[in-house]
């Protein structure tokens, strides 16, 4: 069965910045064709649950307090680049609007809950680097 990467919030994992998941309800016909392969950028960059929101500011990512995360988002997007690397992974489904795995969507970088057009760091790293980014709304795609 082929292995998919996929954004642990978004299989139940209580793992976003408020300690909270945000579970897709087309799981389990994704698990019917895939194996998935669950992980957290932001977790695997050392950050904490729960945590202080976080948005990506011209190439930087920083805290709702101030603090620049940039190293600790970079961390947890080329973990997850070596981890597809290792095991062949291809696919990635990621959630969006997060600063980490957002595909389309991400907030604008000043809190004050406006999105605008782009890409998370992990989501961008792995495109970058050949991996298919598809974001839970667009699970059909991957399991016509
Ligand atoms: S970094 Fe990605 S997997 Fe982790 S909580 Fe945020 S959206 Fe979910």
């Amino acid at each position: 069965m082929e292995k998919i990467l996929i954004s642990a919030c978004l299989v139940g994992d209580k793992v976003n910045y408020e300690g909270k998941a945000n579970a897709c309800p087309q799981l389990d016909l994704l698990k019917e064709k895939y194996e998935l392969l669950v992980f957290c950028p932001e977790v695997e960059g050392g950050l904490k649950i729960p945590r202080l929101p976080n948005e990506i500011r011209d190439d930087r990512v920083i805290r709702k307090d101030g603090k620049d995360v940039t190293r600790e988002f970079n961390e947890g997007a080329h973990k997850a680049l070596q981890l597809c690397k290792y095991l062949g992974i291809t696919k990635a489904v990621l959630k969006e609007n997060s600063p980490s795995c957002g595909t389309h969507k991400i907030h604008n970088g000043y809190f004050t809950g406006v999105k605008k057009n782009g890409m998370g760091v992990t989501a961008k790293l792995l495109k970058e680097n050949g991996i298919e980014v598809y974001s839970e709304n667009e699970i059909e795609k991957l399991i016509k």
